[in-house]
């Protein structure tokens, strides 16, 4: 599996699945040392809204009866750390209301 950077992503925004795949192809087999023509399978998916770019700023929200939580790296930031720091906050919250 290869991932494109940052850069690449942006630039390639627009494009299809099939396009993206058609120009990571050749990058990655030029890294592996072999021929594109030794591809069996090659599929691109695109995460548009995988990072997070402006957190919520707080762990999570809850509704004015407190009986329902949301919860995410949204609130924090883009990586699997905060949506585990926002995961554990509404449990700890969840405990303390017994
Ligand atoms: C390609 C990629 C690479 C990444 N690499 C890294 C990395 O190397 N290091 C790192 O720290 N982070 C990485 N991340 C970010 C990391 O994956 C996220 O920060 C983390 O998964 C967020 O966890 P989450 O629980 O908040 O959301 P998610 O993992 O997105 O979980 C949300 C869940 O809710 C479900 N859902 C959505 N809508 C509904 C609905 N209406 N009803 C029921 N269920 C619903 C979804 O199916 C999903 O299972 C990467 C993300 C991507 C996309």
């Amino acid at each position: 599996m290869a991932q494109a950077g940052e850069a690449f992503s942006t630039a390639h925004l627009d494009k299809t699945p099939e396009e993206i795949a058609a120009l990571m192809l050749p990058l990655l087999c030029d890294r592996l040392g072999v021929a594109p023509t030794h591809v069996t399978h090659a599929a691109a998916h695109r995460w548009r809204y995988a990072r997070v770019t402006q957190a919520l700023g707080q762990p999570f929200l809850l509704s004015a009866d407190g009986s329902l939580f949301l919860g995410g790296d949204w609130c924090i930031g883009p990586r699997v750390e905060a949506a585990w720091t926002s995961g554990t906050a509404i449990a700890d919250d969840l405990l303390a209301q017994g």
